[in-house]
């Protein structure tokens, strides 16, 4: 649980130590809208989001089911600055073929970007909710990201992104199915 006494007191003290007046009229209310701000960024923090995936729909689909360009807003817990991106999610029904609500996708994302983050954390953290809710027979997760922490600095240009994968079950065996499903997915490039 989020101490938003404790991050305005931190957050006032910080503006201290970068030289600034925190009661200054531009800067008086900014504690209170940063404790907000990350109230609101990091809710994911305490919540399982693979509940998201508990309810499931007897399908008989046996075949991929993809859900790409899920957009989604992170905190890199290295510098606390944002990384922003699109993740897509792909899994193959397990033997019962059942599937779950497309939104739910959306929400098992946003589940796990709302907290402190690294994104290859974040990956794993996605397909290892899927395996362990749906016992498909493979899934898929890539994640293509755009990192504040880098960009902004100007230590790599603006625009690089930063794509990681997990990959389990038979799309982790079958080169071929996962090669198919790869190609459903379009690299987004930079915003
Ligand atoms: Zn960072």
């Amino acid at each position: 649980m989020i101490d938003e006494a404790r991050v305005r007191a931190a957050v006032r003290e910080l503006l201290v130590g970068l030289g600034e007046d925190p009661s200054r009229d531009g800067l008086v209310e900014t504690p209170r809208r940063v404790a907000e701000m990350y109230v609101e960024l990091l809710e994911g923090a305490d919540q399982d989001p693979g509940e998201h995936l508990r309810v499931s729909f007897e399908a008989g689909h046996d075949e991929m089911v993809l859900v790409r360009d899920i957009p989604f807003t992170s905190l890199c817990e290295h510098h606390l600055v944002p990384f922003t991106g699109w993740a897509h999610v792909a899994y193959v029904p397990g033997a019962e073929g059942r599937i779950t609500g497309l939104s739910k996708m959306a929400r098992l994302v946003e589940g796990f970007a709302r907290r402190l983050q690294v994104q290859e954390r974040m990956t794993t953290q996605i397909v290892e909710a899927i395996e362990r809710e749906m016992a498909p027979r493979g899934s898929l997760v890539v994640i293509e990201a755009e990192h504040f922490c880098m960009s902004m600095r100007g230590v790599k240009k603006s625009g690089v992104t930063t794509v990681t994968s997990a990959v389990r079950g038979v799309l982790h065996e079958d080169s071929g199915y996962r090669a198919e499903v790869l190609s459903f997915i379009r690299p987004r490039g930079g915003r």
